[in-house]
């Protein structure tokens, strides 16, 4: 009998393992070899005798304390699919997962998707603690992290797959947003390559060209098509180019839009949408943003087309109020933003075919 609570791992138990361990409430039946071969921290655990209740048996498995199961199923994904990024991946620094993110690249070259699946896999793991490698890292790291996402396969039990594309929508957002702060935009806009690195009909395609549509002037935006990587696109370039000009025009019409919408959402704090018993400490913060004279000051000064710029703005303004007012407030934010998303998506990419539609109702 296994220790009750207990579960077999649904890929690490194979039945001619000559090992069973347990981590937390999860049983492990692999091949001690194996173990020794990958890792010192195996390398004196001898092969036991199988015997129903010898140690490292089934019912009596080796308890692995202060192990996390999901770690270690990461583990025994590399020892039987691959060694030689082990090391990398179960170390999260983030010079590793610049390395795993090249790997990954290549992986998708030599069709290796298992491989490409267990890094993505380790990438959504070592994410949250190392939430700045997504919110502080390079453009050209952002870039291959959203390269590599792109290509994301289907392989891969049904929980891994939803969870990498948990990831996927967690870094596609956090992407999205930093190309909308300016430094990032210009440095991307720099750089013809991006266009390509990211595969359209996605919002880190949309966000791309939304960088370059805000961005560069007509004939920068030309300039961009005639790199030679980019030769063999010119069906995209007569296409996307009228599209990234008319983007460019709803986006500076939307601005009265913007700047009424922007008000009103002063007015829904005032309200009460802030925590009552939190309008002096933190709705008052807010509502200073608001003030008819900031947003005045910043339509004078700001490119039409950068609408981004006033929702990043609030979100920062917002970011000084405490969390739970913060977590209302970005709720609020989401709802224009996902519209301007949505509609230049359509504007931009979808369907290149279809005519443009006559008008894009906000
Ligand atoms: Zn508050």
């Amino acid at each position: 009998m296994a220790p009750p609570g207990s579960k077999k791992d649904e890929t690490y138990f194979f039945e001619d393992g000559d090992v069973v361990l347990i981590i937390e409430n999860v049983l492990f039946k692999v091949h001690v070899a194996f173990l020794k071969h990958y890792s010192e921290i195996f390398e004196h655990m001898a092969k036991l005798p199988q015997g129903n209740d010898k140690e490292g048996s089934e019912n009596k498995p080796i308890h692995l304390e202060q192990h996390i199961a999901a770690n270690f199923r990461l583990f025994c994904r590399v020892m039987y699919h691959g060694s030689s990024i082990c090391k990398y991946a179960l170390e999260p620094k983030d010079d590793n997962i610049k390395y795993l993110v090249s790997i990954a690249r290549d992986t998708i070259m030599y069709g290796l998707q298992e491989m490409h699946n267990f890094i993505l896999l380790a990438m959504r793991m070592h994410a949250p603690a190392h939430g700045k490698l997504i919110t502080e890292c390079d453009a050209d790291t952002m870039c291959d992290i959203a390269f590599v996402l792109d290509h994301m396969s289907e392989v891969g039990t049904a929980k891994e797959i939803a969870e990498i594309k948990q990831y996927r929508r967690e870094v596609s957002n956090v992407f999205a947003d930093r190309l909308e702060q300016r430094k990032m935009m210009e440095s991307v806009t720099r750089r013809p390559e991006y266009v390509l690195k990211v595969s359209n009909n996605d919002v880190l395609y949309t966000s791309v060209l939304y960088a370059f549509t805000v961005c560069r002037s007509d004939n920068e935006r030309s300039a961009i098509f005639d790199d030679p990587k980019l030769a063999q696109t010119m069906r995209t370039k007569v296409k996307l180019l009228p599209r990234m000009k008319e983007c460019k025009t709803w986006l500076e019409k939307q601005w009265p839009n913007v700047l009424d919408h922007s008000r009103a959402q002063g007015t829904i704090l005032g309200l009460g949408y802030c925590r009552p018993n939190h309008d002096q400490s933190c709705g008052v913060k807010l509502r200073k943003y608001f003030e008819d004279e900031q947003l005045s000051a910043m339509a004078k000064e700001l490119n039409k087309s950068d609408i981004m710029v006033i929702y990043n703005d609030m979100a920062s303004a917002a970011n000084r109020m405490c969390g739970e007012c913060f977590g209302r407030f970005r709720v609020l934010l989401d709802v224009p933003v996902t519209t301007i998303r949505e509609t230049l998506k359509h504007i931009l990419v979808k369907d290149l075919d279809s005519p443009l539609p006559d008008s894009i109702k906000w």
